[in-house]
């Protein structure tokens, strides 16, 4: 084999963390940067994540949208047909010129790509068995980056779980299924199945606990639960779990070992679904969104004792470093916030680290007060600590809790009945005699665009005298959260 090539940069994987760290080491300072990616242009979030998920939002909001323009006067009937195999092949068409974006960046900030497989040879060198079929070859760098994200996870324990699908195959669907079953209470399966639901699916969830996002404020929880019940989506609360899966049509004699498995989406497709129970469900799909792992396995991190925790994740400290010297993580495999935007940030200050001028030889993301956002129906979203965890964090009697429960007037002019069913819920989570604020929860239209701006007065560490000092713009909802009593 041909002696290793070398690089001041080396990193694995081509998505949104891999990507923002290699563009700032060598687009901003020039490092002779190399990603090694095995999978499309821009990783996860691009193509079997953020992009087309947001895409599809869209689509199921405008279904959403023409059944309230009625209550506005517009004469639309009950059913709007709609295409969905015309809509998929749009939004795989945006998904492909967004991973085109990426390859193009890369070439013009000059970064070098491999496609193939990386694993250690030791912690300065990588060998590659490369994608083209031409073999393996080796690559050399004192830092090299791992950014290799994370999979869907498929449960182990129920025979059978491979008919169903994961958020992957999930944008490979071309015709809806009349009934889906989704299994999980995260932000994937409260997403897929409000977009679902509001496109018409019967949408059944099945969950462990009696709410959806626990992670979350009890607030958005309880609220969002009960919004889905009202919307429609049958949940199935305190579910003991499916012991089997069933393929109840023919799957395919020939094709691809993968379509041989049925594995995959498939218009005629019809799956039972039996519980630990005994109950069973006939449904037309199935989604398992019952997390994430991390991305390792074709690495080999013993080679190097690359210290990982319980489930797998690589283990760093505050500035990205694994314990092993010029070897760092990022993203979802290191399991810190799996969102997009907190890999980019915290490649962005890896790389200003790496190869920055002396003033940035400190640069570290910070991980507090992030906003995150469920593209759920409505949108919720949160910064910083649940009301649980500030009192817990700073003692219940330092804790202030502002909260407020509103028709928005978007329903004005709806049924009553219908719109209350619509409420949307703010809650502000003040802390110590100045009441910093250090938890904003909010559910309702538009609370993605919303937050951004809320996420800035957080990182500033406003206080509620702050909020109040904020003229209202009216009439809006978000005047609701600097006039909130
Ligand atoms: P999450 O970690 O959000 O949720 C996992 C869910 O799976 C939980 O509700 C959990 O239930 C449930 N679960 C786990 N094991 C089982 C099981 N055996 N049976 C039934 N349910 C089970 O994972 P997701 O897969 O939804 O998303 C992965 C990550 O991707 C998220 O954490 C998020 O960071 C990121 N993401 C962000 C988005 C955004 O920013 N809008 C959109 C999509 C993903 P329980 O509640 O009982 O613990």
């Amino acid at each position: 084999m041909a002696p290793a090539k070398a690089y001041d940069y080396i990193v694995i994987g081509g998505g949104s963390g891999g990507s923002g760290t290699a563009r700032r080491a060598s687009g901003w300072y020039g490092a002779k940067t190399l990603i090694i990616l095995d999978g499309p242009s821009g990783g996860c979030c691009v193509n079997v994540g953020c992009v087309p998920k947001k895409i599809t939002w869209n689509f199921a909001s405008i279904s959403e949208m023409l059944r309230d323009g009625v209550h506005y006067g517009y004469d639309i009937p009950a059913h709007v047909p709609y295409d969905f195999a015309a809509f998929k092949k749009k939004r795989d068409a945006a998904v492909a010129r967004n991973s085109a974006a990426y390859d193009r960046n890369w070439t013009k900030e000059g970064i070098e790509v491999v496609h193939g497989t990386a694993s250690f040879v030791d912690s300065r060198e990588l060998e590659v068995e490369l994608q083209d079929g031409s073999g393996k070859a080796r690559f050399s760098a004192p830092h090299i980056c791992i950014a290799t994200g994370s999979y869907p996870i498929l449960p182990t324990n129920v025979e059978g779980a491979h008919h169903g699908l994961t958020s992957d195959g999930f944008f490979d669907i071309e015709v809806l299924p009349k009934k889906m079953a989704i299994v999980g209470a995260g932000y994937i399966a409260v997403e897929i199945a409000g977009m679902l639901n509001a496109v018409g699916v019967e949408v059944h969830m099945f969950i462990r606990g009696s709410t959806f996002l626990r992670k979350f404020d009890p607030m958005i929880q309880q609220t969002l639960t009960k919004r889905y019940e009202d919307a429609g989506v049958i949940i199935h609360k305190n579910f003991g779990g499916f012991a089997k899966v069933e393929r109840l049509d023919n799957c395919p004699s020939s094709g691809t070992p993968h379509e041989r498995r049925c594995e995959g989406p498939s218009p005629d497709k019809k799956l039972k679904l039996i519980a630990n129970s005994g109950e069973d469900f006939e449904v037309g799909e199935l989604l398992w969104a019952v997390g994430r792992g991390p991305e390792t396995k074709s690495l080999d991190l013993e080679t190097i004792g690359v210290q990982v925790a319980k489930h797998g994740h690589i283990i760093v400290d505050e500035w990205q470093n694994t314990n092993v010297n010029g070897v760092y993580a990022l993203g979802d495999v290191t399991g810190q916030m799996e969102l997009t935007p907190v890999a980019i940030a915290a490649g962005r200050q890896l790389g200003n680290r790496l190869f920055g001028p002396p003033h940035l030889k400190e640069s570290k993301l910070e991980y507090q007060n992030i906003p995150s956002v469920v593209f759920a129906h409505p949108e919720v979203g949160t910064i910083g600590l649940t009301e649980p965890e500030a009192r817990e964090r700073f003692g219940a009697d330092q804790i202030k809790v502002y909260h407020t429960k509103f028709s928005a007037m978007f329903y004005d002019v709806f049924p009553a009945e219908e719109k209350a069913d619509k409420p949307t819920e703010y809650k502000l989570v003040c802390a110590g005699p100045e009441e910093k604020v250090v938890g904003l929860h909010i559910l309702g239209l538009n609370s993605g665009e919303m937050l951004q701006g809320f996420g800035v007065a957080l990182k500033m560490g406003a206080t509620k005298k702050d909020f109040d000092r904020c003229v209202a713009i009216h009439p809006t909802s978000a005047e609701e959260i600097v006039t909130i009593k």
